[in-house]
């Protein structure tokens, strides 16, 4: 059995920055600290930080007095901070600078007088955060047809903004609708879908023109990851999304000649090896990476955890 790997796959440098935003709080601070919310969308990832002392919480009214407070990597709402800093908790803020762009956007979208628009997807915490950011009434649009179902005159001056790991076609056809709708209609220069997600989706397209099935690695939560399968489905080949690999089927590449692998951002290297292991069990594999697009991107971390601070101690009241 061929297996090829697409290229990029897996960790983006948001995801890097925030497992080392909870790894070097760890070191500077000492355990527990406090995430809330899943880092990332991953549980291997989740559980390695587990194990070094970080505590994961859905709330932060269950972080104790004075403990610090990590924001996950999808950003929150500005009730979240505000209870936060009413309980002079010492914050952390692990959000991707491209969904606080997103965010900043739309601030700048409502501060302009227009009705503001998200697409994305209900329920996912990057979208309940930048809902919750913005002081205004946000549409959320998940598919074209929700566009004919707003209750917005058409000549409303409206704005829209995206959630940051959609999938480029989808969002393509759903701005195409708003724009025939509304005759006041703009949107971000560059489209908000961030370049690891538009990376890992073009690399995924790539791959499926040359495997019979596609092995996506990735959280079930994890919404680029996700997004990755859809797109091998909707190229005609049979894709599935697994967490490492004791979930591969045998009978998912039975008479497989060549399978395809790739992985969400918050996927770690390591589940990749795990399922080629999977693979090997079954048979002989022969492993070659395709040529994909280099990533050079990184994000900066807060200041008070850049190397130079974390030479000098201070309390957590000084975070
Ligand atoms: S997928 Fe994109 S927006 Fe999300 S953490 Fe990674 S770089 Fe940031």
């Amino acid at each position: 059995m061929q297996v090829i790997l697409a290229q990029p796959r897996g960790f983006c440098a948001g995801v890097v920055r925030a497992i080392e935003i909870v790894e070097r709080a760890l070191e500077k601070y000492g355990a527990p600290v406090y995430v809330r919310h899943e880092i990332v969308h991953n549980r291997h990832v989740v559980e390695a930080l587990k194990a070094k002392g970080a505590r994961f919480v859905e709330d932060v009214s269950e972080v104790p007095a004075n403990a610090v407070t990590i924001f996950s990597a999808h950003g929150v709402a500005r009730s979240v901070q505000e209870e936060a800093a009413a309980r002079s908790l010492p914050v952390l803020d692990a959000t991707c600078p491209l969904v606080t762009k997103v965010h900043n956007q739309g601030k700048r979208y409502v501060a302009q007088g227009r009705v503001l628009i998200l697409i994305g997807h209900a329920g996912h915490p990057e979208v309940e955060g930048t809902m919750g950011q913005i002081e205004a009434p946000v549409f959320l649009v998940q598919t074209e047809k929700d566009v004919d179902l707003l209750e917005i005159p058409v000549d409303t001056p409206v704005a829209y903004v995206t959630q940051t790991t959609l999938s480029v076609d989808d969002t393509r056809g759903i701005i195409a609708a708003l724009e025939r709708r509304f005759t006041d209609i703009v949107g971000p220069d560059i489209r908000d879908i961030c370049y690891a997600t538009q990376n890992r989706q073009t690399a995924v397209r790539e791959l499926s023109r040359l495997v019979d099935v596609i092995l996506v690695v990735g959280a079930k939560n994890s919404s680029n990851s996700n997004r990755l399968r859809e797109i091998g489905a909707e190229a005609g080949i049979p894709s599935y999304l697994i967490a490492d690999g004791s979930e591969l089927e045998p009978d998912w590449v039975r008479g497989a000649g060549r399978v395809g692998i790739t992985a969400g951002a918050s996927a770690p290297e390591v589940l990749v090896e795990d399922v080629i292991d999977a693979l090997r069990r079954l048979g002989p594999v022969e492993v070659s990476t395709l040529p994909g697009r280099e990533e050079n991107i990184e994000f900066r971390l807060p200041t008070e955890l850049s190397p130079r601070m974390m030479a000098t101690t201070v309390s957590g009241d000084q975070i």
